[in-house]
């Protein structure tokens, strides 16, 4: 990311650092995984959570800095606006800007949240929690890279449920889709600032929010596998290795996607 880093011109990073990533909801799952890979990769990491996973974050951080990289934790409930700018301050206090900004933090919705039985308090929050905090994320990390002068890479998480609605997840289905939209319109305004701006769009991964608080973890793992060509789920790792590249100079040409990371659960 050596382009990005000489257009910015701003970087107060460890020796030989790539540069700065932010990535939010990453205490655990995939978020974590993004995290150690951008690590592994060479750049210094702010890592975001919510204060109920602060041990989770601190363990995180101690692990970056055990790959001799920079982590500095930044608690923040992102979808509320000034906790986006929180992070923001953050990363430039601690590192002196950002060059990859991953909006990864979501919560899924209700189980059999259907229109049946999902209510309005409901709707609110997962959007709020999913898309408002991915405009928030977006927004002031875009006009961050823009104040350094221009260059770098937006990734957010969408989903398949946003490119095919699942029945049972509406509003979870409807924040992802409205986070592929969102990729888009940014794609559009920051492109001429030299920044990216893409989504991954997972199918079924093996983290707490596929499996997790349900007895029969297994019988969903192998649910979703049998729904794979492939046979297999996806483990969090193999997101990490898209960001990775989406956060590469490799990626330079592709902008405003949703890439569809399924295991061929659909193809699209
Ligand atoms: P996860 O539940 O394991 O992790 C989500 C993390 O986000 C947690 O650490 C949680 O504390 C944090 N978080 C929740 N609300 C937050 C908030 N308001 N502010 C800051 N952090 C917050 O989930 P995961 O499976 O790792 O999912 C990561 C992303 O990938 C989510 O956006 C999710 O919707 C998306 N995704 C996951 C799958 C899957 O099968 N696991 C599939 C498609 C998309």
């Amino acid at each position: 990311m050596d382009d990005i880093r000489s257009t910015s011109g701003l970087f107060n990073t460890t020796m030989s650092s790539k540069g700065v990533a932010v990535v939010t909801g990453s205490a655990q799952g995939i978020g974590r995984a993004i995290a150690l890979r951008l690590a592994e990769d060479g750049y210094d990491l702010a890592i975001n959570d919510i204060a109920n996973n602060q041990q989770n974050l601190e363990s995180l951080a101690k692990e970056i800095e055990s790959k001799g990289r920079k982590a500095t934790t930044v608690l923040a409930d992102v979808s509320q606006e000034e906790e986006v700018k929180k992070i923001l301050d953050h990363v430039i206090e601690h590192h002196g800007g950002v060059n990859v900004f991953v909006a990864n933090a979501g919560i899924a919705g209700p189980a059999g949240g259907g229109f049946a039985t999902v209510d309005g308090e409901t709707f609110d929050r997962v959007m709020n929690i999913n898309a408002r905090s991915t405009f928030l994320c977006y927004k002031y990390a875009g006009q961050q890279m823009i104040k350094q002068g221009g260059g770098g890479r937006i990734i957010g998480a969408s989903s398949v449920a946003g490119k095919k609605a699942i029945a049972t997840q509406a509003v979870y289905s409807a924040s992802k889709a409205a986070i592929r939209a969102l990729t888009q319109a940014a794609a559009q305004e920051f492109g001429p600032s030299g920044i990216t701006v893409n989504a991954y769009a997972p199918g079924a991964i093996n983290t707490t929010m596929l499996t997790g608080g349900f007895e029969q973890a297994d019988a969903i793992i192998g649910h979703f596998k049998s729904l794979s060509p492939l046979g297999i789920v996806g483990e969090p790792q193999d997101i990490a290795g898209l960001v990775s590249y989406l956060a590469s100079d490799e990626s330079r040409f592709i902008t405003g996607q949703s890439i569809s990371i399924n295991g061929g659960l659909f193809f699209d």
